[in-house]
């Protein structure tokens, strides 16, 4: 197996002649960088930074002197943390605060701000297309400037040949055009990817010919990303990212070993999420990053909530950016009964399409589960069977654990939900 990171190019130009063993001086120099313009442009920064020298930014240890920027206060964004007049910038991205009546989040981004977007995903694409591929984007494509969009530019950089889709509406629809079109490469929501393998394998229209997978915009369990490897034949890879970055956060490369992050963009940091100390390589905690060269809307220490650890040494693909863990689970969700939980015990069995998950208050706590069933006759055993199984609900008898309240559904095709996580009642 060719294992060889093309990632490797992108940051060699980025780095140009400091060489790659110069990334962490590269990392500082344009931190102290953002730092001074953040202050000099954002009235939030300007406030925020008082009094903080950039020129102390001379190790990795002191970026931990810097203060944290939180999700609160971009949803307050007073004072606001914009560094440049409205005209400048070329897209805004509002992201509604789930669960809660909250003002929205909103990221703002120059012309270059996303063309570093692009770059990164052109050479994180050549990780797993080729010039001359098909590749299927099943994110939302429709806005300009969104991350369907940017992708199918990265792919017609790359040579490839993208079809912007966007999200499944029908399974069947969308595992027609994949034969028609002779898909090599598909990218997608992976619940939406799962619904139609298990589509596609109960009515035998499963694709032929499709080579590698791309999974991001939500949490994968490992049982999803084992049962689409299995069923399609495919080489399955994952992306971690979120708006905040850039959409763009890193990828995991042919050795499938964990993310190779952006760190030519972004400085990426796990910390203690109750002390917010900085955490040694290989140890968990909630990922931190700083922007590296955004001039919109920089984010300086932003404290992502998603928990996650660095695999401490080298990779076999050579690659010098170094490899986050796949995140599981954002900060707050239970150890003993998360959403990565139910996706292990749930995406395990065929017969599972999807399903929806509410959590009640309440001793003990309630968990409303509604399960999709490809076959409901001869699933629902088998789920209850698979959640009984996880200790949390065993422990429901007497130990304080959770209750569980099971619905099925039957379903010929998949719903298509864009992005879920459990809701807390
Ligand atoms: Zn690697």
């Amino acid at each position: 197996m060719n294992t060889a990171n093309p990632l490797q190019h992108w940051l060699s130009a980025k780095l140009g002649a400091a060489g790659e063993r110069e990334l962490a001086r590269y990392q500082l120099q344009r931190l102290r960088e953002t730092v001074i313009w953040a202050r000099g442009h954002s009235p939030f920064y300007r406030r925020h930074l008082t009094g903080f020298d950039a020129a102390r930014l001379d190790t990795m240890n002191a970026v931990g002197e810097l203060p944290f920027t939180c999700a609160a206060d971009l949803r307050r964004n007073d004072p606001p943390l914009l560094c440049l007049s409205q005209s400048e910038i070329c897209r805004v991205v509002t992201l509604e605060t789930s669960g809660t009546s909250g003002p929205p989040k909103r990221l703002y981004f120059t012309r270059d701000d996303q063309e570093s977007t692009i770059d990164f995903f052109h050479h994180g694409m050549a990780v797993l297309a080729h010039p001359g591929d098909t590749v299927l984007i099943l994110f939302p494509c429709r806005r300009p400037g969104g991350i369907g969009d940017l992708l199918a530019s990265a792919l017609r950089r790359l040579g490839a040949r993208p079809i912007a889709a966007g999200p499944v509406a029908d399974a069947a629809q969308t595992l027609a055009l994949i034969a028609r079109e002779q898909v090599d490469v598909i990218a997608g929501i992976p619940r939406q990817l799962r619904a139609l393998a298990r589509h596609g394998a109960v009515h035998g229209t499963s694709p032929v010919g499709v080579r590698a997978v791309l999974l991001s915009a939500d949490q994968a369990a490992p049982a999803l990303v084992e049962d689409l490897r299995h069923t399609w034949r495919c080489e399955v890879f994952e992306h971690y990212g979120m708006t905040e970055m850039g959409l763009g956060g890193g990828v995991d490369c042919r050795a499938h070993a964990g993310y190779h992050l952006r760190e030519a963009d972004l400085l990426f940091e796990v910390v203690d999420p109750d002390t917010g100390q900085r955490l040694a390589d290989g140890q968990y905690g909630e990922v931190v990053f700083s922007t590296l060269n955004r001039r919109g809307m920089p984010l300086i220490r932003y404290r992502s909530g998603d928990i996650s650890r660095f695999i401490p040494g080298p990779c076999e693909c050579g690659s010098a950016l170094r490899r986050l863990e796949r995140v599981r689970d954002r900060l707050g969700a239970s150890p003993r009964l998360s959403l990565s939980v139910l996706d292990d015990a749930l995406f395990a069995l065929d017969e599972v399409v999807d399903f929806d998950a509410t959590l009640h208050d309440g001793s003990p706590p309630r968990l409303e589960l509604a399960v999709q069933l490809s076959d409901a006759a001869a699933g629902l055993d088998r789920v209850r069977a698979a959640l009984i199984a996880i200790p949390a609900f065993d422990d429901a008898r007497g130990n304080g654990g959770f209750c569980l309240e099971l619905t099925a559904t039957a379903v010929a095709t998949a719903p298509t939900p864009a992005k879920r996580r459990m809701r807390i009642a």
